[in-house]
């Protein structure tokens, strides 16, 4: 699609930054001369991939004309695979969602129907918005659980299952027939939250993602920590409880995830519903006539009900505990949290940034903000189009997959 290095260099800059960027800065950000970038970005012209914007503010010099990406340049198929649900969206270049769509879906049916069940939502989208096939130039992909380069991007769900050794991202690469990243949902939502969201400007910052399972993506000088085999971040996995007698899918006993993970939570909240500790989270599933989630558990403790807030305190607790270890280790300067089960609301969060500040070293958190995600519930597919546009599209054969 480019012809060069320089042009990859530029668009992938374009990408990043989502705005329109003037020649001065491309110019010196990529250490190019100002002939060089030019017959590069009238190039790039030519191709579709840059156009002329407006020109920048002066400040008494000659004006600088921006570039930027032109909407039309090319679209980014971006999948977020969870384990109970997919999310998926076509973007811009530039990450911006031009449209979404969710479904339903368990990881544990495995990679073949999961995926089709992936591909029939961005059919369904393109169709809608009378899109080609042939507009995807790039697909990100978000699952939840480590992913292994060397083994081909491979992808380890924590228990056993058929998604073990799948080549996935082949398998995505071949059905859209374009250049396809993969990688862990954490890694790409901080990704996503590093570019265009909380952590903008910021080197040194934890995503941690709160869903069915928890899972930490850590910037850390500017750079994502993969760990050996990609397995860093897996904060759900630690054991907060030793010897308890609740299993987490990964086959220990006590780990974080089966009390602060979704399952956990619904299984918290029936447990009260049944005792009869919480009236409103039984009214709330006669109601519905349907097994407790943690959104019930968050509008329980939301209508005061002083069972359902003592569950999403000690939740926050847990999970604020295992995320002190993580800042005395890290020494991050920001932390932001996305996820389904951030909704647990103001009471939850406020939990949170109690025990992590006291149960710190106070060096790491004389200035530490422990945030929401700024980019909602479309973190994940906004980071997995962000991941895409920097790791697979116009990349060359030695991209660097460790910067966020
Ligand atoms: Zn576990």
């Amino acid at each position: 699609v480019v012809e060069n290095e320089t042009q990859a260099a530029i668009v992938r800059s374009l990408c990043r930054a989502g705005v329109p960027l003037s020649r001065q800065r491309l110019g010196s950000e990529l250490r190019l001369g100002r002939n060089t970038l030019g017959a590069e970005l009238r190039r790039l012209a030519e191709l579709g991939l840059v156009e002329e914007g407006d020109a920048e503010p002066s400040n008494g010099g000659r004006p600088s004309r921006r570039v930027r990406i032109p909407r039309d340049a090319g679209l980014i198929a971006a999948l977020d695979i969870g384990g109970s649900s997919i999310d998926v969206a076509v973007t811009t270049l530039t990450s911006e969602v031009i449209a979404a769509a969710s479904a339903p879906s368990l990881l544990a049916d495995g990679p073949e129907t999961v995926l089709s069940r992936a591909y029939t939502l961005v059919d369904e989208l393109l169709d809608e918005h009378g899109l080609g096939a042939d507009a995807i130039r790039a697909v990100g992909v978000g699952v939840p659980g480590p992913v292994w380069e060397q083994a081909g991007d491979t992808f380890s769900p924590p228990a056993p299952s058929r998604w073990d050794g799948y080549p996935i991202r082949a398998a995505v690469a071949e059905r859209f027939s374009t250049p396809t990243f993969v990688d862990n949902d954490a890694n790409v939502m901080a990704i996503g939250e590093h570019l265009r969201g909380a952590g903008r400007g910021v080197d040194d910052f934890l995503f941690v993602k709160l869903g069915m399972g928890i899972g930490a993506g850590i910037v850390s000088g500017g750079r994502l920590v993969r760990g050996a085999v990609g397995g860093a971040g897996e904060l759900g996995h630690v054991v907060v409880e030793p010897g308890s007698d609740v299993v987490c899918p990964c086959g220990n006993a006590g780990c974080l995830q089966a009390f602060v993970g979704g399952p956990g939570l619904a299984r918290a909240a029936e447990a009260a519903a049944d005792d009869g500790s919480s009236p409103e989270l039984r009214a709330i599933r006669e109601q519905k006539q349907a097994p407790l989630e943690p959104a019930d558990l968050a509008a329980a403790a939301t209508a005061a009900d002083p069972a359902a807030l003592a569950i999403v305190r000690a939740a926050g607790r847990r999970f604020g505990s295992a995320l002190a270890a993580t800042v005395s280790l890290l020494n991050p300067a920001l932390i932001v949290l996305g996820g389904g089960i951030v909704g647990l609301g103001d009471t939850f969060l406020a939990e949170i940034r109690t025990t992590v500040y006291r149960q710190s070293l106070p060096l790491a958190t004389r200035n530490l903000p422990i945030v929401r995600t700024e980019l909602g519930a479309g973190v994940g597919v906004i980071g997995a189009s962000a991941a895409a546009a920097q790791h697979a599209l116009f990349s060359v054969p030695t991209y660097d997959r460790t910067s966020a």
